[in-house]
């Protein structure tokens, strides 16, 4: 069967490859192909009954356990939120260091009470965060939940975005590292243009193929997840994908960290992503630096696009 890429449409010369599954160690292969043309790496088939790849009490996004000192972090967390709002620090703080996704926020007009849509939220760990900044207006959503989940925060509703209709627009529809698993890749940023004001925002978080990671590590690569993530995007494939959608990119940037070196290299050694090899703190400071160093370059491995409606 010929391997057809499901981006950008081209048959020829496309190269086959074999990749393991590591997060739960079971080893399984699965056959993936890179588009000779746009760079997109990409699932053959994909598998049936996807929900048992993703078990609720094992995959990490449905799992998120109360960790130690959670309590003084969330005071930590809920005095930054405050300062941020009161602009008692500077907000070119780097404030993004507590909060990743702010990072994304900069500069954008969001504002406290924007509408905000997650897609593919899992149990909601995002939306909690973004709920400590003082954000009142989340939604998420996520088909691999058991149900619906309603807080005095924010809903979750048990939807892909494709069968998502609410009856408001969105200032904001955001992936943050969901978008790799979806199958129906222009279906879905046909659904997040509809659900987007003219004025929204619409925010992908991806691993990134075109990378050092990448080139270093290959079927390793810890980004893979294989059957988990359908597609690993290049920057060049994501950028024809959303401007046949009529996005045009606001701002790009890579936000990799030392994963890409520490989680691979378990996979290289024990075909596990996460054993976890003890560092030392030189090393683990080094790894680090490096690591900013690639995002420098826009040679991380994960990077994050942010796109309006042309
Ligand atoms: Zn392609």
């Amino acid at each position: 069967m010929e391997n057809k890429c499901k981006i950008c449409g081209n048959a020829e010369n496309n190269e086959e490859l074999v990749v393991k599954e590591n997060q739960f160690g079971t080893g399984k292969k699965f056959t993936y192909f890179k588009c000779a043309d746009c760079g997109c790496l990409q699932i053959t088939d994909f598998p049936k009954e996807m929900s048992q790849y993703y078990p609720n009490d094992k995959y990490y996004s449905y799992n998120m356990k109360t960790k130690k000192n959670a309590k003084i972090k969330k005071i930590i967390k809920t005095f930054l939120r405050y300062c941020y709002f009161h602009n008692f620090i500077p907000k070119n703080f780097r404030y993004f260091k507590v909060f990743p996704f702010l990072k994304a926020f900069e500069g954008l007009r969001i504002t406290a009470s924007s509408a905000i849509l997650d897609v593919g939220c899992g149990s909601g760990s995002l939306l909690k965060q973004m709920t400590y900044c003082g954000y009142k207006n989340l939604t998420g959503i996520d088909p691999f939940n058991d149900k619906d989940i309603v807080t005095n925060d924010f809903s979750i509703f048990k939807t892909d975005i494709c069968n998502y209709q609410p009856d408001k627009k969105f200032d904001v529809v955001m992936f943050n590292h969901s978008f790799e698993h979806i199958a129906e890749q222009h279906e879905t940023l046909a659904a997040a243009h509809n659900l987007l004001t003219d004025t929204g925002y619409l925010i992908i978080r991806i691993p990134v193929c075109d990378c050092f990671a990448y080139r270093k590590y290959g079927v390793n690569w810890r980004a893979w997840d294989a059957p988990r993530h359908f597609f690993l995007h290049s920057t060049n494939s994501i950028a024809g994908l959303t401007k046949k959608h009529n996005f045009i990119l606001v701002k790009q940037f890579c936000d990799s960290s030392e994963g890409q070196f520490t989680e691979s290299e378990d996979i290289e050694k024990y075909a596990f992503r996460y054993q976890h090899t003890l560092l030392s703190k030189k090393r683990s400071k080094l790894l680090h630096q490096q690591a900013e160093i690639l995002n420098e370059m826009y040679d991380g491995d994960t990077a994050c696009f942010i796109l309006k409606k042309q």
